[in-house]
């Protein structure tokens, strides 16, 4: 029964208010009308209450602001603060890859350490290798040396996100700045948001700060 649904979710399309594309719901980011006419970002895309999307990008988000959209599509004027809420979507989007990390590491489907990580991107049983943003320069030059050494390693930054929050993350007491990410479906999905996430980071976190 269980499967029969996801299937089923999975199917489901829904088009972005801002430049009206249909896309599968999975990858669209879905938004809800906040407390005081404003619009909330529904991470889980599950809030009981009439929702309108937009594709997973900043330009998009931006657009539909600008379009003043998300008035139109909850029937209702809001008042946005842009800035607010392109933090809001990158900071809850940043909390569920991270609660993502702890579960698959449960799994064992993540592999968290430098040495360890690389030595599993070797025996190539690895998607891709992750790193926190304030990896140190070093570190990222090894790691780069190596991607040139190996065919088709990919190699992901987290941007916006520090080694601690990794650590804490994983319930780890040590500093965790490079996970492996091994292959399974599950992983697949999280790497697809990973990297939606960094363009996200780049279009619209960067310009902010
Ligand atoms: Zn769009």
């Amino acid at each position: 029964m269980k499967v029969i649904r996801e299937k089923k979710d999975a199917a489901i399309e829904r088009t972005c208010i801002a430049c009206r594309k249909k896309t599968a719901a999975r990858s669209l980011l879905r938004f809800v009308k906040g407390e005081n006419d404003t619009v909330a970002f529904d991470v889980k895309a599950k809030a009981p209450a009439r929702g309108s999307w937009t594709c997973f990008n900043a330009v998009c988000v931006k657009m539909a602001v600008k379009k003043n959209a998300f008035s139109k599509a909850f029937l209702k004027e809001v008042v946005i603060d842009e800035a607010k809420l392109l933090k809001n979507i990158y900071n809850s989007l940043m909390k569920s890859v991270l609660s993502r990390f702890g579960l698959i590491f449960k799994m064992g489907l993540l592999i968290p350490g430098r040495a360890l990580a690389i030595k599993e991107a070797k025996a190539n049983r690895t998607l891709a290798i992750v790193t926190a943003d304030d990896l140190s320069e070093r570190s990222l030059k090894e790691l780069d040396i190596i991607k040139k050494s190996m065919h088709g390693l990919c190699l992901l930054r987290f941007s916006g996100c520090l080694k601690e929050q990794i650590k804490k993350s994983l319930g780890r007491t040590q500093e965790t700045g490079v996970v492996a990410l091994l292959k399974g479906d599950i992983t697949k999905l999280l790497i697809c948001d990973l990297e939606h996430l960094s363009s996200f980071y780049k279009e619209a976190i960067l310009s902010i700060k």
